[in-house]
């Protein structure tokens, strides 16, 4: 990996955090608290979270909510907004995000994603639900985006967590610089390790960025014997879902002491947040998966002796 592209955003103190969800139940074992870090190095074509992708604070749209009324145009002195057909533009070079039109919109249709967080108002926020954690076996789950692209205040969370003996797990990419994860592991219980490709130029294509450190890291981490590990396999039609390459995934696989393997079929539920952010759908007439196809993906891959699980 290139210096250029193991830069990470790193806010030092406080953390740009776009979401924080009690109860979750798909991060990890038991009842969780995730807490979502904007800013991802990766541009996954999929991605159910684009607003996870820029490491800035931005403005969403929820069309859903909106209609049409254009209250939201007059108070942006700075000319930024503008209605079509009923439907609001914002020319993001022009917006400072004073969030005028967000206050004049009686819909609340417009948003903030984005807020910069202190360490001690995140673990605030985790440490509500410390007796379903108890109860659970839950914890604390950091994502993202990627949590290892703000690897200070990731670092800062995870200990303040591990200080209040909270369980901790991370789910990322894996696309940062070792000495970045092995600086964490210790305070990791458990690590969402996502394979999306094997192949690094197939990888490249629908990430924007090469698996070679990706795959090393894992190696890594697995060795060290610090954490424990659940793969997940984000599995997209046309990409990685041929019989060949899940039978190849299946031999890399096997012996690699992880804990459960995923088949995350793809879907299309992030689909309105990419119109709500002024972008495009990468993955545009793209079909969600069938079930039998992802049972027929997993039967291949239980046929070489590995424990597999569809979804989370
Ligand atoms: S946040 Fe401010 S600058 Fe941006 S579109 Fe709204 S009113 Fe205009
Ligand atoms: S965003 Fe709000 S204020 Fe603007 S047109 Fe839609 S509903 Fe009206």
């Amino acid at each position: 990996m290139t210096s250029s592209n193991a830069e990470t955003h790193n806010s030092g103190a406080k953390g740009l955090v776009f979401n924080i969800q009690r109860y979750s139940i798909h991060d990890g074992p038991g009842i969780r608290t995730t807490v979502f870090l904007k800013g991802c190095p990766l541009k996954c074509k999929w991605c159910s979270n684009p607003e996870s992708i820029n490491p800035s604070p931005e403005l969403m749209v929820r069309e859903s909510q909106c209609d049409g009324c254009g209250k939201c145009v007059e108070p942006c002195t700075h000319h930024a907004i503008e209605l079509h057909d009923d439907h609001v533009h914002i020319d993001r070079s022009k917006c400072d995000l004073c969030l005028k039109c967000a206050e004049a919109c009686p819909r609340g249709a417009i948003e903030l994603s984005g807020k910069y967080m202190s360490v001690e108002e995140a673990l605030e926020e985790c440490s509500k639900d410390e007796i379903f954690y108890q109860n659970s076996g839950g914890g604390v789950t950091l994502s993202g985006g990627e949590p290892l692209y703000q690897p200070e205040f990731t670092l800062n969370l995870l200990q303040a967590c591990k200080e209040k003996a909270l369980n901790t797990a991370i789910d990322t990419s894996g696309f940062a610089n070792w000495k970045i994860i092995e600086k964490m592991l210790p305070y990791i219980d458990l690590v969402l390790y996502d394979i999306k490709h094997l192949d690094p130029e197939m990888h490249a294509s629908a990430t924007g960025v090469s698996n070679e450190v990706i795959l090393d890291n894992l190696q890594k981490i697995v060795k060290s014997g610090k954490t424990r590990v659940w793969i997940r396999i984000p599995v997209i039609p046309n990409f990685n879902d041929s019989e060949t390459y899940i039978e190849k995934l299946a031999k890399t696989l096997v012996g690699m002491p992880a804990e459960k393997i995923s088949l995350l079929g793809y879907h299309e539920w992030g689909k309105s947040k990419y119109f709500s952010l002024g972008k495009e759908y990468p993955l545009n007439g793209c079909a969600p998966l069938a079930e039998e196809r992802l049972e027929s993906l997993k039967d291949i891959m239980q046929s070489r002796g590995l424990q597999v699980t569809i979804g989370y």
